[in-house]
């Protein structure tokens, strides 16, 4: 049995194989961003954190 694990992006609401741990204000709050969310999220933002990458398949 195969079971493909998928998250939801925090900021589109989309299913993504792929996420991205991150913080991107100073609430300290971690969430999940899809790579397309990531990119945006990730520039020229100051409290961007990076913490891991989430894949449905290991
Ligand atoms: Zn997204």
């Amino acid at each position: 049995m195969t079971r493909i694990r998928t998250k939801i992006c925090d900021r589109c609401q989309l299913q993504a194989e792929i996420l991205y741990r991150i913080r991107i204000d100073k609430s300290g709050e971690w969430q999940f961003a899809c790579p397309k969310c990531w990119q945006l999220l990730s520039q020229d933002n100051p409290d961007y954190v990076y913490g891991g990458t989430w894949k449905a398949r290991k």
